[in-house]
């Protein structure tokens, strides 16, 4: 018999009461130190009082009026946004995915607009994450998501992550944009080369094509800066957001340049729930305090720190650990020992972390996180390795040979 929830989701067997900044309590009473960040949609942590207080002020308002009336709050945020970003307007949503479709259909229509119809096509990125959708997932081309749903969704041609030269190679008269994560996430934190982004941002400007990034997962601060893409001194014609700008509310934001947006035009796209004045109140109130002075920086500090007690954590346990990577609290431990049982040990000894690809471990701790928790995060994950080395010593064949790592 199938279970009441459709069964996507490989679940972990335990259930939260509450939260409360990086902390989670479960039903049953026990204490988590919550690392997994609600896969980086919790930026403030849980029940953040600036949060709860805009959304229940805004709950005794009005919650839904729909796009065919001005959403003032809407309004508010996006020119907070475009303020913020290289932005000239912003879209609303209610999910990375549908943040992405938005800007695929942007990147589209600006050159059917230009007298290009024929630019269809988008340059991507294998082992990308850009949602679940039909669409999304053809433009990440991963087989294993794609598979049993029919033909994937055209005009998509992926090259290898990181290659600008086979990027180059893939884009043809018909190419209309690049679409890049500026970190992998989902696929393991794989950063590329500081160049990578640069030599896209080059390469659309040679051939008139739209640089899109896809920061669902690195935007609203995660990395250390606003956005990541910040970081190369680039900026895109369009980009997708999602996951921290609600900071647990379901808001994805699609934000493009005058110029890339020119074709959306009354009518050309749409969402009921888009822009809904709950959504709105509480993505206002994670900006103030995201966009608050010397936030961002505390969180590249943090960053910073984590990493280096991590990289402690790799030479104490080079058979668990084999690399500690990643940009602001968007940190990747790489595991030698398999992924899941460190993530087992990790939450047997109260730290939940979030798996990703190649074997990696994500730690995404609220982008409030302090000192106390990063050392508690630590000591748990600590202990976690030695389980996990405890283990080995048991089972010897599933051990890695000596100096594996
Ligand atoms: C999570 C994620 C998405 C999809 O977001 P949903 O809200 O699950 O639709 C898209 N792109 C990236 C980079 C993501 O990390």
């Amino acid at each position: 018999m199938i279970a009441p929830l459709m069964p996507t989701y490989a679940r972990a067997d335990l259930a939260f009461e509450r939260g409360e900044g990086a902390w989670l309590t479960s039903t049953d009473g026990k204490k988590y130190l919550d690392f997994s960040g609600g896969v980086a949609v919790n930026a403030l942590g849980h029940a953040h009082p600036a949060l709860v207080k805009a959304l229940t002020e805004q709950a005794q308002k009005v919650w839904h009026v729909s796009n065919l009336f001005r959403i003032p709050e809407a309004e508010r945020l996006a020119k907070r946004l475009i303020e913020a970003t290289f932005a000239d307007t912003v879209f609303f949503s209610n999910s990375g995915a549908e943040a992405i479709e938005g800007a695929i259909k942007t990147a589209r229509k600006y050159h059917a607009v230009s007298g290009h119809p024929e630019k269809t096509r988008i340059v991507t990125f294998e082992s990308a994450f850009h949602g679940r959708t039909l669409a999304t997932l053809a433009a990440a081309g991963v087989q294993k998501y794609l598979d049993g749903f029919g033909a994937p969704a055209p005009g998509f041609d992926h090259v290898k992550y990181g290659d600008l030269d086979a990027a180059k190679k893939a884009i043809t008269p018909e190419t209309a944009a690049i679409l890049v994560e500026p970190i992998q996430g989902e696929s393991g934190i794989r950063v590329p080369p500081p160049s990578f982004l640069r030599g896209l941002r080059e390469l659309c400007d040679q051939h008139g094509l739209l640089l899109v990034l896809d920061e669902v997962q690195t935007g609203m601060g995660r990395t250390g800066k606003f956005f990541a893409y910040e970081w190369s001194g680039i900026k895109p014609d369009v980009l997708g957001t999602a996951k921290g700008l609600g900071g647990g509310f379901p808001i994805g934001a699609t934000l493009a340049t005058g110029e890339a947006a020119k074709g959306m035009t009354a009518g050309t796209h749409g969402s009921t729930f888009g822009g809904n004045p709950l959504a709105m109140a509480v993505g206002n109130a994670v900006l103030d305090v995201i966009l608050a002075p010397g936030f961002l920086e505390r969180v590249r500090e943090h960053g910073l720190l984590m990493k280096q007690r991590l990289a402690e954590l790799k030479d104490k346990h080079p058979h668990v650990i084999a690399e500690i990577r990643g940009e602001g609290l968007l940190v990747g431990v790489r595991c030698v020992a398999p992924q899941a049982d460190v993530i087992a040990a990790a939450r047997e000894e109260g730290l939940l972390t979030a798996a990703a690809g190649e074997n990696v471990i994500r730690l995404l701790p609220p982008l409030i996180v302090g000192d106390f928790e990063i050392a508690e995060a630590v000591k748990k994950l600590d202990a976690a390795c030695t389980r996990v080395e405890a283990a080995q010593k048991e089972t010897p064949s599933n051990a890695p040979a000596r100096g594996a790592a």
